[in-house]
Formats: structure tokens, sequence, C-alpha cells
């Protein structure tokens, strides 16, 4: 089992986090209700991560220069394969099954991703299914589409949070990154039209080496600080349509301003520890990801799985990640950006897959369950 003593104590809870964990208890007493049991439970290795759900087959309106979802689209399969992908795909009743497991597993938030998960048309109905009252709901979109008319309408059907995606402060250097013309204005109009609607926000970007460091990464800031928007740094990783870019990796220099940044600025990475919990890398415990196909990742950024949903239950799912050697234990370091003996045997694991197989990810059978366990 992963040693515990490893997690740290608890974080306490800033006051603006108190009290929107406050708000959850008149607007969703079941959401309360999992967060108070998961923060008793936490010590006792109980877990209760965000599933990031990858909908609608990964469409999407951009094409970004470092999409680590490329590979998953059907404009690539097709291009690779001449056909879609002809994986049974999640329906509503699979999204409704997986959120009564999730419910009784104590998990209360859902990212809604994809591609821009805005362009599927059934939303609406997938919001539903995952019923906005037991989980929080969050949306991550590039904004394109993100009117305030759509982000009332989100508000309305019991939608949480947007999260809006943005590469460069500069508008053209954003536009020309994600080949789409006007994608940085839509962007900042959408994120006026979110707070507008009084839907929770955050602006999310990615951090490639030395931006941080760069005049256009202080005025983005400032942007935030002025708007009051907390902004959400993902770090790019060696995966993707970034495999093969090893010089966008950051370095320790890097790492280090930003955690400079992060003591002045309302700033974070999925590795602060700012929601009471440790500031670990967070495999297993703190996100998964879910295919379209109902594979499930441990992180957003490998391209194996630990399971399906589809054919598995969630705790056997979790339960067998928990006990692997990499995705286990606490750990102070991101495995998929910074050691490189696990990025050389994912990236060949993923390669040799290729060769054979156009789909991601890498069942389980021939990927994490090769490593092993404790
Ligand atoms: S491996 Fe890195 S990106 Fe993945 S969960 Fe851990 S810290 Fe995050």
């Amino acid at each position: 089992m992963p040693d515990l003593s490893e997690i740290g104590p608890a974080q306490p809870l800033s006051t603006v986090e108190s009290s929107k964990r406050n708000l959850q208890k008149t607007l969703r007493p079941r959401v309360y209700e999992k967060i108070l049991a998961y923060n008793d439970r936490m010590m006792d290795g109980v877990i209760s991560p965000i599933l990031r759900l990858k909908i609608n087959r990964s469409l999407c309106n951009m094409k970004c220069e470092h999409c680590c979802e490329e590979p998953y689209m059907t404009r690539d399969l097709k291009k690779r394969t001449g056909k879609e992908d002809p994986r049974p795909q999640m329906g509503l009743e699979d999204y409704r099954r997986l959120s009564e497991q999730a419910d009784q597993y104590g998990l209360f938030r859902f990212v809604l991703t994809g591609g821009e998960a805005l362009l599927d048309k059934n939303l609406g109905d997938l919001v539903k299914a995952l019923d906005p009252y037991k989980h929080l709901i969050v949306l991550d979109t590039n904004g394109y589409y993100f009117d305030l008319e759509k982000a009332k309408w989100f508000a309305s059907i019991g939608g949480y949070k947007a999260q809006i995606s943005l590469d460069s402060f500069f508008a053209e250097e954003h536009d020309k990154f994600r080949n789409t013309k006007g994608a940085h204005d839509r962007a900042l109009k959408a994120l006026d039209a979110a707070k507008e609607s009084g839907l929770e926000l955050l602006l999310s970007t990615c951090l490639v080496k030395g931006r941080i460091f760069t005049e256009e990464f202080k005025l983005l800031i400032d942007y935030c600080e002025s708007k009051a928007i907390p902004l959400y740094v993902s770090l790019a990783k060696p995966v993707g349509s970034a495999r093969g870019h090893d010089e966008w990796v950051c370095d320790k220099a890097d790492v280090d301003a930003l955690k400079d940044l992060e003591a002045k600025h309302n700033i974070f990475t999925h590795m602060t520890p700012s929601y009471g919990q440790p500031g670990k890398c967070i495999t297993v415990k703190g996100i998964n990801t879910v295919n379209h196909d109902g594979e499930i990742m441990p992180c957003p950024y490998m391209d194996m799985s630990i399971g399906n949903i589809m054919h598995e239950s969630l705790d056997i799912i979790f339960e067998r990640g928990m006990l692997n050697k990499w995705l286990g234990p606490y750990r102070d370091e991101c495995i998929i950006g910074e050691n490189w003996d696990f990025i050389k045997w994912h990236n060949t694991v993923v390669s040799n897959h290729l060769e054979n197989s156009p789909y991601l990810p890498v069942p389980y059978e021939q990927s994490f369950a090769l490593t092993e366990s404790f």
C-alpha cells in the first residue's frame, strides 16, 4: 500500500475556500456531505479524485500547437485510418451509472472536457445525467462559443464553474497558437460572461519553458488580478503533440519562479495545496480522465489506462491504480513531466502500441499491468 505518512498534514482552508464550501451546504447538501466525509477520512487513505470526462469524441473547433488530445480526435483518426473510432462510446446511460458509482464512492467533481465540450449537442442532457446537485460540474472551454447566453444557460442547468483557457495574453500569439482568428477576443469575453452569470471561474494557461519570465506572462497575471480571476497553470509535458518537443518542458528555474508567483498571487497548479489537499502528484488520487470509450487514465497527460468503466467498477479500478508502484505513492515530483525513467517507459509503451493499433489510451493489460504493484 502507498505510504500514507508521505501525505503530510491536510492544509488549512483559505477563507474563500471555506465560504465556497459553506455555500454548497445550502445549494448542494450532498456535495457538502461528501466533502466533509472526505476531509475526515483523507488521512486514512480515502481518495476523492476529480473525474475528467472527455466527451463527444473530443470534437474541437480549434487546432492548437501542443494539444495532447489530437490523437483521440475523429479528424486525426480519419486521417490515419480513414474512419472514426469504432470502439463503443459512452452514452447517457453509461454516464448516469458512472455518476451513481462516483456518488457512492464519495466523489463530488466532474470536469467536462474535449476537445471543446460546448460542441456536444447533448451537453444539457449529460449534465442532467451526471446530477449537478450531487456533483460539482465544471466546464473546460476555449471560450469561443461561451457567450453570455451560453454562460447563463450553463449556470441555469446546474453548472458550477467554467475553466477558460488562454495561451498568451497577446492576441496575435494566442490566435496563431490556436490556429483560430478571434480566439483571444472571444476568450476574454467568455471570462466576463462567466462572471456575469455567477459561475465560479478560472483562467487556465499552459506554461512552456521560459514563458514565466516574459512580459506577456506578467501582463496575464496583472489582467487576472485586475479582474479577480484565479490563474490555473499547467506545465507543458513531453507527450501528445509535444512528444519530441523537450525544449517546451519547464526546468527548475521555471518551477521555482512559479512557486514564488504562487506565494504572491492567486496562481496555482494542480499540485498547489490550496484545497485542503497535500500538494503532491495526484495520479489516481486527485484526478482521473475518462475517455469516450470508458478507459480511465490516472493523469491528464498519460496515454495509458488503469481500467475501463464500461466493464469494471470504479472501486476496483481505483484500487488497482493505488496499488501500482508508479501511481499509488504520494510523490513530490510530476512523473510524466520530470521523471525521465517514467517518461521514457510511457512514451515507448505508447509508441509500440501505436505501431499495432491507432487507438489510445493503451489498455491496462498492455501498460500499467506490466509494472509492479506493492
Ligand atoms: S504525473 Fe504530473 S501531471 Fe500527472 S498527476 Fe502527477 S503531477 Fe500531475
